[in-house]
Order: structure tokens, then sequence, then C-alpha cells
């Protein structure tokens, strides 16, 4: 043996696909998709797409920056925190710790969007509680026509949404309001002179985790709070905004809402009280997730 090969890394001897296999190993305690996620930082530590590091395994060395990245999501740091960006509805969105990761089980929104839209696509979306904006963007990459609206309580939300819009190409057709839905009179936006027409397509995403639960160390470690928990029961939020949504949707609006897997009878009585039909939809893993409202008698 020469030199070189005593201070040649053990993952660059022993080869790339040998270091994937061994890291896969190494997340099953903390992932559920261990050998993804393995694939994902090998591909960003190289700089290359997953297919191409799939492609070209054998002709690949390790980097030096995969080791910090696999320590990185041991300590349960999620992919996306440590890529920088989720892919939603085949968008890539920025993501920080500001905002909520975008799930795939939200996508069940947007199809339904879609759906709805299909014969009378809508003119005007508003996002409430937009984090990095993937619900709006990922509506108006589906309806061309469309103007959208985020709010957020959060600044540095904002910041990722608007970020994500240009990255996109969407920001002449988007505007970001920094708006806290627990103040009084919250809705007053729509008077005012950069206000809006009602919308026909709201949509929210508000958080709705009660607070007793037990997230994952994933989640709760890494996600913002203040877009998660909502009170003993997860519906605080719920109760701010089905009175407000009056105050925001067109005549034959339409306001789809994602609700916790246990919150569908909850929060289909709520929106009733105030005078909306409701229908429930199941999200990929066929859990109650989302709830479309329409006034009751309109159309
Ligand atoms: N679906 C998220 C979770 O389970 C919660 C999102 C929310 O509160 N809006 O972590």
């Amino acid at each position: 043996m020469g030199d070189n090969d005593n201070i040649t890394p053990v993952y660059e001897r022993q080869g790339l696909s040998h270091a994937l296999r061994e890291t896969a190993q190494s997340f099953e305690s903390v992932s559920e998709t261990p050998r993804l996620d393995a694939e994902l930082l090998m591909a960003h530590a190289l700089g290359i797409s997953r297919s191409d590091l799939l492609l070209n395994l054998p002709k690949l060395a390790v980097p030096d920056a995969f080791a910090a990245f696999s320590a990185r999501r041991k300590a349960h740091e999620p992919v996306a925190h440590i890529l920088g960006e989720r892919e939603f509805w085949s968008l890539p969105f920025q993501v920080s710790p500001d905002v909520l990761i975008p799930r795939p089980d939200s996508e069940i929104m947007i199809e339904t969007a879609v759906k709805i839209g299909a014969k009378n696509p809508p003119r005007n979306i508003i996002d409430l509680g937009t984090g990095s904006g993937a619900l709006l963007l990922a509506g108006l990459s589906e309806f061309p026509q469309a103007q959208g609206v985020g709010i957020d309580a959060s600044a540095a939300a904002l910041a990722v949404a608007h970020n994500n819009a240009d990255r996109l190409g969407f920001s002449d057709r988007s505007r970001f309001l920094l708006q806290d839905w627990t103040a009084p009179d919250w809705t007053q936006f729509m008077q005012q002179p950069v206000g809006s027409e009602p919308f026909d397509l709201i949509l929210a995403n508000p958080p709705y985790v009660s607070t007793g639960d037990e997230l994952s160390r994933e989640v709760a470690e890494y996600e913002p709070h203040s877009a998660l928990f909502a009170g003993a029961d997860g519906m605080d939020d719920y109760r701010i905004i089905i009175p407000a949504l009056d105050d925001l949707l067109a005549e034959n609006g339409t306001v789809l809402l994602e609700i916790g897997f246990n919150q569908a009878e909850a929060v289909s009585r709520l929106a009733k009280k105030h005078g909306y039909h409701v229908e429930c939809k199941q999200d990929l893993g066929g859990n109650d997730r989302l709830l479309v409202l329409s006034r009751a008698g309109a159309g």
C-alpha cells in the first residue's frame, strides 16, 4: 500500500454506492425514507440532480461536504432544510426554518382546486397563512389568468414567499401582505386602496395541531411552532378564519381548508354553523385532509 491509500477517506476507497448504503442504514432511526434522504444529500453535496447521481454512480466520488450533511440529518434536521428546497406540485420551493415545509398531503388542495376550476377558473386567489407561498404559487401555476394574494403574520415567512414568487416567475401576479388574523379587524385590508375584489378561491393551511400532541423531533425541533400549534384542540385558528370568510369570499367562491386527520367533524360543524356547505376530501394516505366550503345556496 502506498501512502496515498492511508489518507484517502474511507468513503472514497469503498466507493460512493457503499457510502450511500451505509448512510441510508444510519438514517433508519431518524427517517422513514433513509435511502432517498441519502441520495438527495449526496446529490446536493455533488451539486447535481438525483437522477444524474443515480445514472453516474460508479463514476462519482464522495465529496467532502457529504459528511456534514449526513451528520445534520442524523440530528433529525429535515432534508428540506439541508437542501434549502422542497418540491411541491412539481415546483421547487425555497424553504427555511421560518416556514412550514410543504407536505405532499397538501397537494390534494391543488388537485381539488384544479377540478373545481376546470369549468370556471378563479381570477382572484388568496392564501391565508401562506408561509413559503407553496399553495398560492402552485394555484397560480394552474390558473394563468389568476392574480394571487398571500398573507402571513410572519415577515420572515413572507420574505421566503416573495423569493419563491420571483424564482418561479409569478411576481407580476402575486402580492404578499403582512397580516395577523389574531388582530381585530384583520380583514380590513379588503377595504383599503390596496385592497381587493372578493376572492373566488380561498386557500388555507392554518396551524391545526393540538398543543398536547407529540410531534416527531424533525417537526418539533425544526419547524415553526407558530405554523403548527392551534390551542388545546387545534381549532383556535379555524375559530378565527371561518367567521371571517364572509368578508373575503366572492358570492360563488370556494374555500379550501386543510384540516388535521381527526378534525373533519368539528371543523365541518363550525363551517355549517356559519352558513357553508361542506365536503371532505382525503389525502394520499386516505386521511381526512381537506374541507371544501361554499356558501349554502350559492351556485
Ligand atoms: N400536517 C402538519 C403536520 O402534521 C401540520 C400542518 C398544520 O398545522 N397546518 O405536521
